[in-house]
């Protein structure tokens, strides 16, 4: 087996697509110095390497040390060094890179190979000794922490200290001399508290960092991160190790990150931060503010510190070339990084650039419209749950706003809560319904878990690619960063600024959108839609068979629903209407009457109020389906609970209150989701449906009054388990339908189906389908039925069994497509093996999750049904899906 694989000089051993077995950061550095750019020359070790050790116990494969001997020698070929030469030494980074970019992984070590000696040898070739001991000091800190773990924050103690008892502010003010004595302390430090001195053998350094790559594989971070975003543990990471170069040389040197294109907005604009005479992560870390990449960028910021277009500008006008061969080569927006060595500059990294909903969906229809993508490449590109973020509120221009600062606006969207500093009590916070941000001075990767329990993100230090906003962008939460003039203090647990202090608690919110963060709550608007969103979602229209519907009861929604382009109502849950102030009392005469006349008389005050909201609905549908599922839940849900309420009802109902507490006994159920519910209070009471199915037809005729256009009633059935109990409701349906022709006059054109959300029910189906003119697959109920969980009681177990690999992903957020999924389809087969035109929907949660709308295309439904916010997710999920 080929373990190791080289790049440089023009060449390599790998390219783009070898990813999985060299990781992103390796393919990629491969792919570039296949193109000629300027790539410092390395060698990647490969996943194959890492799931090898983990099958051997930690151990490497024997030929390994070779193997890493060789492709060290060739660097140090290229670059004319000799690694762990005491005269002349190769220095190389040790870079992680998996498949997927994951931030749960090793940092990186840079400026390996220093020792004492080496120092020296660096320090006379350079001619520029105070760079040297610089460089030797970053590798003690980052060596220190990342492989020996060792705490960074006993560095800055050390450093702060120096700084302070010579008058020194800035990092820049240190002499060689300083470093060097900064080195001493740090060697002494560490041999101090681990009781053994710092490496000095470089080969001992190296395989210290590649073993803590591989370790990191299986950290508690990397665990995570994988958990969350569904990457499988056997991929592995690869290692790489590169050749240094050295933006801290002086003035015309540099480090720096860009994006090809604006990543919040999509702006075909090279956009990105640099920093002089700096290494590595100094730019992401906010150590200090960086610089703007172009001129027109440090206009809009107004920032008096040069851009790169002024400052190098030479080097500019190669990097704006290199970023346009490399979009163009990967037709796709990059995210860049490089370093500039005395002037001459080299690429560390490329990869596509993770970018807001709103700039993917920029981005995608004008490399589409520019030709450089077809139209279902750019359906393809946009990631259909991160719509979600364009849909969310932002801040209404007009109220009143107490701006306590502002920072830079990350990731775009508004969002309020209560102030939290540490990412455990966000986590906490949120798992008890409550809504946070995460105020932090920077995030780390141990923040993830944080930073995904809040609303948004609000940090004082770092620019618009630091850890927080990239991290941010990627989850759709609304960020703030870098916003400096805010003081935060962790001990004392309160932000301030000009003047105003708020503490942990207090309601603070942020904008994303244009960086302000204010005291207090501020009302929200919905948001707009740009131009490019229409246009997209034009394209992914075209394309998709699935028909998208929503689930939707009230006037509002279904609004919403319409305008985010639903194709009708795929679910229409009538007990919302039975919640309303003015009718729950009627509902409550109806449930705990004990006659029928009683039911009846309660239900007939029910009748008109009904009839409205039906009308209403079909009204703004406009032509459109409309679902209309029967009364569902079990009947305690609308019982009273307080003695007043209880008076209440049994004067309405001419009997004592006594008498009205012991009936409601009666309705006490262990397992009310398994309980009187669904049909069985059709079948039990079946004036209930009638009156239902009265509202629906009345109100069917007058919609088609007003608005001229046919109205054609989909009537659902609720959790049957076979034929019989369908054709008994329906009967009853098929009745009430009669008698209003008859007394309007006019034929009603309606179809009765059922709800698929019964193990049972999915296996009888053929039989059912006989006399059901459509399903709808429930498979949240189905969900529940099939593995006998129950929804609301799984919370305990559930993140067990994902941490244990039982589930995937939670079977309640995307479908089961095994077990749940099989049910789906043997009940269409059946279905339509009987009736072949059967119309087929599915209107659960999952009818908004990309994934589980994929399955819905492969078994050939006809419509998903989901929450009105994710019609447009649904409608590209399901172009994605059909492509
Ligand atoms: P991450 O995956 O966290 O971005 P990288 O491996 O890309 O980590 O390293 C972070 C930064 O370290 C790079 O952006 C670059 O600035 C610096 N770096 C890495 N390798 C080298 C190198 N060989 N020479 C100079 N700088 C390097
Ligand atoms: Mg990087
Ligand atoms: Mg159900």
């Amino acid at each position: 087996t080929k373990w190791v694989y080289t790049f440089g000089d023009g060449a390599a051993e790998g390219a783009a697509d070898m990813r999985n077995l060299l990781g992103g950061k390796g393919a990629n550095l491969a792919e570039m110095s296949n193109l000629g750019l300027p790539v410092p020359p390395g060698f990647t070790i490969s996943t194959e390497v890492c799931t090898w050790y983990y099958a051997h116990g930690n151990a490497y494969p024997a030929e390994l040390k070779g193997n890493v001997e060789d492709a060290l020698a060739y660097v140090g070929k290229l670059v004319g060094k000799t690694f762990g030469d005491p005269a002349n030494p190769l220095l190389v980074s040790v870079r992680s890179g998996a498949r997927a970019s994951m931030p749960g992984m090793m940092d990186t070590v840079l400026n390996l190979g220093l020792n004492d000696v080496t120092v020296e040898a660096v320090a006379s070739a350079s001619g520029n000794p105070r760079f040297a001991y610089d460089s030797y000091r970053r590798f003690i800190q980052m060596y220190s922490n990342v492989v020996l773990d060792f705490p960074h924050h006993h560095f800055e103690e050390v450093l702060d200290g120096y700084k302070a008892d010579n008058g020194y502010t800035l990092d820049t003010d240190l002499s060689a001399d300083d470093w060097k004595e900064i080195v001493k302390r740090y060697k002494a430090l560490v041999e101090h508290e681990l009781g053994k001195p710092f490496p000095q053998d470089p080969q001992d350094q190296l395989w210290g960092a590649i073993g803590a790559v591989f370790g990191s594989w299986m950290n508690q971070r990397a665990i995570v991160y994988r958990r969350l975003h569904s990457i499988p543990e056997s991929w592995g990471t690869a290692v790489n190790v590169q050749a240094m170069v050295f933006g801290n040389m002086g003035d015309s040197s540099a480090t720096g990150v860009a994006f090809t294109r604006n990543p919040s907005t999509g702006e075909n604009a090279l956009y990105g931060e640099f920093l002089i005479n700096a290494q590595g992560e100094d730019v992401v870390a906010g150590i200090r503010t960086p610089q703007n990449i172009t001129e027109t960028a440090r206009k809009e910021a107004g920032s008096d510190k040069p851009s790169m277009e002024t400052a190098l500008p030479e080097v500019f006008t190669e990097f704006n070339r290199i970023a346009g061969v490399l979009e163009g080569h990967y037709r796709d927006m990059q995210d860049l990084e490089f370093t500039v060595e005395n002037g001459k500059l080299w690429m560390l990294q490329t990869r596509s650039g993770k970018r807001t909903a709103k700039a993917a969906l920029r981005i995608a229809v004008e490399m589409a419209d520019a030709g450089v993508i077809t139209r279902e490449e750019a359906i393809a590109r946009v990631d259909p749950a991160a719509l979600d973020q364009l849909l969310h509120p932002m801040l209404d221009p007009k109220a009143d706003k107490a701006v306590i600062g502002s920072g830079l606006p990350a990731s775009p969207g508004a969002a309020s809560g209560e102030i939290v500093f540490s990412a455990d009590e966000a986590e906490l916070l949120k798992s008890q319904g409550r809504k946070v941000i995460l105020v932090r001075i920077e995030t780390s990767p141990e923040d993830i878990h944080g930073m995904h329990a809040s609303q948004g993100i609000l940090t004082t230090r770092g620019g618009m690619t630091s850890h927080a906003a990239v991290v941010a962008r990627g989850m759709g939460k609304p960020c703030v960063c870098g916003a400096g003039t805010i003081r935060v203090d962790y001990a004392a647990g309160t932000i301030s600024s000009g003047g105003v202090t708020l503490k942990k608690g207090d309601i603070l919110t942020i904008d994303g959108g244009t960086g302000q963060v204010i005291a207090g709550a501020v009302p929200m608007l919905q948001p707009e839609l740009s131009g490019e969103f229409g246009t997209l979602m034009g394209w992914a229209d075209g394309v998709r068979r699935l028909k998208v519907r929503a689930n939707a009861e009230t006037p509002l929604d279904a609004r919403t629903a319409k305008n985010f382009g639903a194709e009708g109502i795929g679910l229409s849950r009538t007990e919302h209407m039975f919640f309303d102030a003015g009718r729950i009392r009627a509902v409550r005469e109806m449930i705990l009457a004990d006659d029928e006349k009683g039911r009846r008389a309660a239900l007939a005050k029910l009748l008109a109020a009904q009839r409205s909201d039906f009308q209403e609905l079909f009204e703004i549908m406009d032509g459109l389906p409309v679902t209309i599922r029967l009364l569902d839940p079990p009947l305690h849900e609308f019982l009273p609970h307080t003695d007043a309420e209880i008076a209440e009802v049994a004067e309405g109902l001419g009997v004592s209150a006594a008498k009205l507490a012991a009936r409601k006994k009666e309705f006490d159920e262990f397992n009310p989701m398994l309980g009187f519910r669904g049909c069985r209070l059709a079948i039990a009471f079946p004036e209930i449906a009638e009156m239902q199915a009265r509202a629906i037809f009345e109100a069917a005729v007058a919609a088609q009054k007003s608005t001229g256009k046919p109205v054609v009633p989909e009537i659902m059935v609720p959790l049957i388990t076979g034929k019989r109990e369908f054709d008994l409701v329906k009967a009853d349906i098929d009745g009430v339908a009669k008698k209003v022709e008859e007394e309007t006059g006019t034929r009603l054109d309606y179809q009765v189906g059922t709800m698929i959300e019964l193990p049972r029910a999915a296996l009888k189906a053929g039989e059912i389908a006989e006399t059901a003119e459509f399903f709808s697959y429930g498979t949240n109920d189905l969900t529940q039925t099939t593995y006998g969980i129950s929804r609301d009681d799984a919370g305990t177990f559930l993140g067990t069994y994902i941490s244990k690999g039982i589930f995937e992903v939670d079977p309640f957020v995307s479908i089961d497509t095994d077990g749940v999924g099989e049910l789906v389809k043997i009940a269409t087969e059946r279905g339509r093996a009987v009736r072949p035109k059967l119309k087929l929907g599915i209107c659960g949660e999952h009818g908004g999750d990309p994934a589980s709308v994929a399955f819905c295309e492969e078994v050939g439904l006809d419509y998903v049904s989901c929450s009105p916010f994710r019609v447009p997710i649904a409608r590209l999920a399901a172009a994605q899906a059909a492509l």
